[in-house]
């Protein structure tokens, strides 16, 4: 099965995201027989990260956004669990810094972009300038809809750059929020992830839902798309994102480089 033309949201598409189910496995069931196609999934991803960069061609931007307790973090520890970390960086987008605060919302993203033959994962990214300040109306109205398309333009210039942007909505049900926030305060294991930031954004849950339909319907060109990841089961999460990137870098035919001279002339004495 291909995972990517399966999740992807198409040029333009309009979607509810109240209509997708946010438990789906595509068919997939829990057990021994997934957990080895994630396992295999992960193995292959190692070997295409190490041919991008002896080839040091393609950088690869992987974005991941989601509700909170959606499982950004999950995702990034297992799927990239096999990955040499020369080669990968993660950025985690906060509230821009006085800094940051002081230029154009994308210069932080642009900063933290993967260089030639690299992987770079955002967790979080400049799609919160059209989420968490549009719900909260950080910026007048005029200011957040003009980011729709200065973000694809962005992403145009990064693209026609030969970065490779791969974008994941990790989807949960606000039932399936409720129960990891429930395990936050109750598992002694979890109750450092508790945040009172978690607690306030809930009740936003539709206007967020609203916002990320509009970001994903007005933002998926396909240079750079987005992917709904049905993500109540993080083991189908795992699986999926894990497919889609392994999946896209199988189509970039990524192959060693040519020596730059001649090995035969070579004498190791
Ligand atoms: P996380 O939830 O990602 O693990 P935090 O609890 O530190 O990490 O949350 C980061 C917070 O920063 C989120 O509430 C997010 O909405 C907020 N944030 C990120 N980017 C922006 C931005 N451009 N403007 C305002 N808030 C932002």
């Amino acid at each position: 099965m291909n995972f990517a033309k399966k999740l992807h949201v198409r040029p333009g598409q309009h979607l509810r995201l109240a209509d997708l189910d946010a438990g789906d496995t595509l068919g997939f069931e829990k057990g021994a027989e997934a957990k080895k196609l994630t396992e295999k999934t992960i193995e292959r991803l190692d070997k295409l990260q190490y041919l991008m960069y002896a080839q040091n061609r393609h950088s690869l931007l992987i974005i991941l956004q989601g509700m909170d307790a959606a499982g950004k973090d999950g995702t990034i520890r297992h799927v990239m669990s096999g990955v040499n970390p020369q080669g990968c960086s993660v950025t985690a987008f906060k509230v821009p810094n006085h800094e940051e605060s002081q230029h154009d919302f994308l210069w932080r993203a642009h900063k933290a972009c993967p260089g030639l033959g690299d992987i770079g994962i955002f967790n979080r990214s400049q799609y919160e300038d059209v989420l968490v300040v549009r719900v909260h109306k950080l910026v007048p109205r005029a200011a957040w809809e003009a980011r729709y398309d200065q973000i694809n333009k962005f992403e145009s210039i990064l693209a026609e750059n030969n970065t490779v942007i791969l974008k994941f909505f990790l989807h949960i049900s606000k039932e399936e929020q409720k129960k990891r926030f429930e395990a936050r305060i109750e598992d002694p294991k979890r109750n450092w992830k508790a945040s009172p930031s978690d607690f306030q954004e809930r009740p936003y849950w539709n206007e967020y839902q609203r916002a990320y339909e509009d970001a994903l319907s007005r933002c998926s060109p396909k240079h750079a798309p987005w992917f709904v990841i049905p993500s109540n089961h993080k083991w189908f999460r795992n699986l999926a994102v894990s497919r889609i990137i392994v999946e896209t870098l199988e189509d970039l035919h990524l192959k060693f480089p040519k020596p730059a001279f001649d090995l035969r002339k070579i004498k190791i004495k």
